[in-house]
């Protein structure tokens, strides 16, 4: 069954049960001409949007339907993580070819909806239209935060500590196995190809992070460590210094590259859509924001190294030889 069996507004009506997950604050959801939201006081509204494109952004026939709907909501999810923020509302834009089933939007929405409901996202509205090939997706998120507690990019000082919430260079090995049609039999190969469809939105935790007030600036690691990290460093004017022996590298990953005969490290440099928070702790704080991370998540605040003065972009070798980052990381950017 396509969409033009059912039409647009039987398309709405199917996908609109579950849509709903927080009534509070919401004057008009889905259903009149806008949706309509009570802001809370002292509160800043974070609006972020992203654009998934098929076969730019991914390949229709090498995900399902579930973890397309997780991972666009995921993405968007992640920026207002990246701010501290709490995501709110969501807004959902397709564009359908034909020939995508009614089972495979469906699934979509099954997989968006799971997400949704785990965050206390409502989904509000969106649009829908018809493509001429491609599958195109739209979202937009609406979140909120406590305007001293927002993150920036920007505020990053010498001597800060630089952490990540996750592993790196996991999504990167997943997409690699997707591309080149390797199968994911193993468990390694699953977790990996798992990181890259099926993206965890560092919320609460990014939410945790800014409410310590000892984060100075923080991004999510969308584009691979090195491009994220120089978007801070340039937005603080600073420079980095990371430590490759630091860098956290799933046990996963590791197994990936000794077949590969390459180096975990490049793959968290170069990497991207790892959607963890890299964010940059005052030292005098680190200690206790680490170990109460710790104790509240049960997983470690990774520290990779330090903002320098000197607007350098640096890596420590195991070996106490400093480099540095590798350009294919980031050059495309400039
Ligand atoms: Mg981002």
């Amino acid at each position: 069954m396509g969409l033009t069996d059912i039409g647009e507004f039987g398309f709405i009506r199917r996908v609109r049960r579950g849509c709903l997950i927080r009534e509070a604050g919401v004057v008009r959801a889905i259903g009149d001409d806008a949706a309509a939201v009570a802001g809370d006081p002292g509160q800043l509204t974070l609006v972020t949007t992203d654009l998934l494109v098929e076969r730019v952004h991914f390949l229709r026939e090498s995900i399902t339907g579930v973890e397309l709907g997780h991972k666009s909501l995921a993405v968007n999810l992640s920026d207002i993580a990246a701010m501290g923020g709490t995501a709110r509302d969501a807004f959902i834009s397709l564009a359908i070819p034909e020939d995508c089933s009614i089972e495979f939007l469906d699934a979509f929405y099954d997989g968006m909806k799971a997400l949704a409901a785990e965050f206390d996202v409502n989904i509000l509205g969106g649009d829908t239209t018809r493509s001429k090939q491609d599958l195109v997706v739209n979202i937009a998120v609406i979140g909120s935060v406590p305007e001293p507690q927002m993150l920036l990019r920007s505020g990053a000082a010498p001597g800060d500590i630089i952490v990540s919430t996750g592993f790196l260079g996991d999504s990167r090995a997943g997409l690699h196995l997707v591309l080149n049609h390797i199968a994911t039999e193993t468990p390694a190969f699953r977790a990996l190809r798992r990181a890259h469809v099926l993206p965890k939105p560092y919320l609460r935790e990014g939410r945790f992070l800014a409410g310590t007030g000892a984060v100075t600036a923080a991004i999510d690691t969308s584009d691979g460590l090195s491009s994220d990290i120089r978007h801070i460093a340039e937005e603080s004017g600073v420079g980095v210094r990371l430590y490759a022996d630091r860098i956290p590298i799933s046990d996963h990953l590791t197994a990936f590259c000794r077949g590969m005969n390459s180096d975990p490290v490049d793959w968290a440099l170069s990497g991207g859509e790892d959607y963890t928070l890299l964010c940059t702790v005052t030292p005098d704080s680190i200690e206790p924001v680490c170990r109460r991370y710790k104790e509240k998540y049960a997983s470690p605040l990774y520290r990779i190294g330090e903002v320098i003065e000197a607007k350098n972009m640096e890596i420590v070798q195991p070996s106490g030889e400093v480099k540095p980052f590798d350009v294919t990381g980031w050059n495309h950017f400039r």
